[in-house]
């Protein structure tokens, strides 16, 4: 019920840069059960929210629309990126969300970029799931759009896809992941993913759009 209205709210969207559900086996390294007891450890602290700051009341606006969700809770990550979330954000999520986007900062200086290479740039909105598990029955948490220019692509699953993550700005650094409940790693390659749109926007515009719309092909990582 709840994704039909979605999908229909979203079924007027034009170009979308959205980031097809990807990933997930690469986080299996020999470091994830490491990083794995990290994580839980971390899951016994609390995170600090407070109200949403409506002073952009647009971009808030855009992430609720696009997701269907409210959003009412904000925090900021150790990093100093702003979260925007359905519910009390685990810690380890947070943490997740800083390593990617380190991670992507530490490539683009790499390639000598220097524009909004900083974790306070950047606003990540954690919407609730539409799906958990894909078509093969691996953890994955996505949101479900309207598929504007997937239609009829491989990507559709007949009037939306599930992306794993969606640019919701690129002039004011924001996006919207899925709420996770483990697999933080997926968490952090999927801030890397959105994130690296974002950054190509502000540092390589030609590059930038050349890579921004998957449905003409092409994935992640771009910069590597
Ligand atoms: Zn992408």
């Amino acid at each position: 019920m709840r994704t039909n209205l979605r999908r229909t709210a979203r079924a007027a969207l034009t170009l979308l840069t959205l980031c097809l559900a990807l990933v997930a086996a690469s986080a299996a390294g020999p470091t994830a059960t490491a990083q794995r007891r990290r994580g839980e450890a971390r899951q016994a602290a609390r995170v600090e929210t407070r109200q949403v700051g409506r002073t952009d009341s647009g971009l808030v606006a855009r992430a609720e629309q696009y997701s269907g969700d409210r959003f009412n809770f904000e925090a900021t990550t150790p990093g100093g990126a702003r979260v925007v979330s359905v519910g009390r954000p685990n810690p380890a999520a947070l943490g997740a969300i800083d390593r990617g986007l380190g991670e992507l900062f530490a490539v683009a200086r790499r390639h000598g970029y220097g524009a909004r290479l900083n974790h306070s740039d950047y606003t990540i909105f954690i919407a609730r799931a539409d799906r958990t598990r894909d078509s093969a029955g691996a953890y994955s948490p996505d949101i479900a759009l309207g598929a504007a220019q997937y239609a009829g692509s491989v990507y559709d699953q007949g009037g939306y896809v599930y992306a794993a993550g969606l640019v919701l700005s690129t002039q004011g650094c924001a996006f919207v992941i899925a709420e996770h409940e483990r697999s933080w790693q997926r968490i952090a390659n999927v801030a890397r993913y959105e994130g690296e749109h974002i950054v190509l926007y502000h540092n390589d515009r030609r590059l930038y759009s050349k890579t921004a719309d998957h449905s003409r092909g092409g994935s992640h990582p771009i910069l590597q």
